[in-house]
């Protein structure tokens, strides 16, 4: 049987709390990986395997743990002996790093990202079933030749593309922008789960899970991710800067304006703006003056959507071309990587990977 590698990178699921009584008082990025295998008796007898890539809060997630990331999913995806990887991530940025596996994956395995929204030491700590959900995906997955980059939480399985944070607090946090899950996990109830008691313990931690329960996997639909041409030595290169400008009343391209007039004195020159407009990428007539002058610049402009569900869809004789489903922040990551050479805007301007 082929194994699952689980490639630690931090956040909450890894966290932890002296306090369970406040469940925002936690340290994300505390646990190692192998800790929070050992603490899901449900992964007992799976073949896993666990490297720690990072041990981030995910708030502060960066371009240089992407190219570790990047560097340990070629190594491992590589392996004949491999099935596919999961990744346990923050909450935070979990979006942009599917967005820019996705946009990179040139395998034919799967990567499944998860996250918790409770620390591992937390009563309700949703971190163990998660994972527990993650390495049974990868392998259903595997086994029906899947590949791509998707994210689990919650019993529900996002494409990368979809996938964002919706609720800052929710146990139930995450959606996909107005698109639908790619499969529910059907939750039965198990036995109570004394197992992640006994893998804290070791360390001194208070932990109480009330159950995990069982998934099991019901439809799976055709339209899953399917990996890209491009590859992983992207992340190898230093990325270009790209920031991000809202519209919003009395936007008056001041801040563009004063990002224009350090553009070329910084270390990394400003090269492109994703604009999250209102609605359907609509802008104030003070910031569209601003990004006019920006592109005059050669720094190009994308559109995305501050609003939360829909997207923008591209029009003929759009001014800036719009990111049709992505959010602003993973937009930004797809404009990064096209302007690193990451795909091509088709007749509308959609960036298209194919
Ligand atoms: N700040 C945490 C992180 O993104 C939040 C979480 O994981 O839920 O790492």
């Amino acid at each position: 049987m082929q194994k699952v590698v689980i490639l630690g990178t931090g956040g909450t699921i890894a966290g932890t709390a002296h306090d369970p009584s406040r469940a925002w008082a936690y340290q994300a990025a505390q646990l190692s990986v192998a800790q929070l295998i050992e603490a899901v008796p449900a992964l007992q007898g799976v073949p896993l395997e666990a490297v720690q890539v990072a041990q981030v809060d995910s708030k502060d997630m960066s371009w240089s743990v992407w190219r570790q990331l990047g560097r340990a999913l070629h190594v491992q995806l590589e392996r004949d002996d491999v099935a596919g990887v999961v990744i346990t991530h923050g909450s935070d940025t979990l979006e942009e790093t599917a967005c820019l596996l996705q946009a990179l994956h040139d395998g034919v395995k799967p990567v499944v990202l998860t996250a918790a929204m409770y620390p591992a030491t937390s009563p309700h700590a949703d971190g163990p079933g998660n994972l527990r959900d993650a390495v049974h995906v990868v392998q259903e997955a595997a086994r029906r030749c899947l590949g791509g980059v998707v994210a689990v939480m919650h019993g529900r399985v996002w494409s990368a593309h979809d996938v964002r944070k919706a609720h800052s607090h929710a146990l139930d946090a995450f959606d996909g922008g107005g698109a639908s899950p790619l499969v529910t996990l059907a939750r039965v109830d198990a036995e109570p789960d004394g197992g992640l008691v006994r893998g804290l313990a070791g360390i001194g931690l208070r932990a109480e899970v009330d159950q995990l329960d069982e998934p099991t996997v019901e439809i799976w639909p055709s339209a899953w991710p399917t990996c890209g041409r491009f590859g992983w030595g992207y992340l190898e290169v230093n990325p270009p800067r790209v920031e991000i400008v809202c519209s919003h009343a009395d936007a008056d391209g001041w801040l563009v304006r004063a990002m224009l007039a350090h553009a070329q004195t910084s270390e990394r020159p400003l090269r492109g703006i994703v604009v999250a407009g209102t609605g359907h990428g609509t802008l104030h007539e003070g910031l569209t003056q601003a990004l006019r002058e920006a592109t005059q610049q050669g720094v190009t402009v994308w559109r995305s959507s501050r609003v939360a569900r829909g997207g923008v869809l591209e029009r003929e004789g759009d001014e800036w071309p719009a990111v049709p489903h992505l959010t602003a922040a993973q937009a930004r990551v797809a404009l990064t990587l096209w302007l690193l050479g990451v795909g091509t805007l088709d007749r509308l301007g959609a960036w298209d990977l194919s």
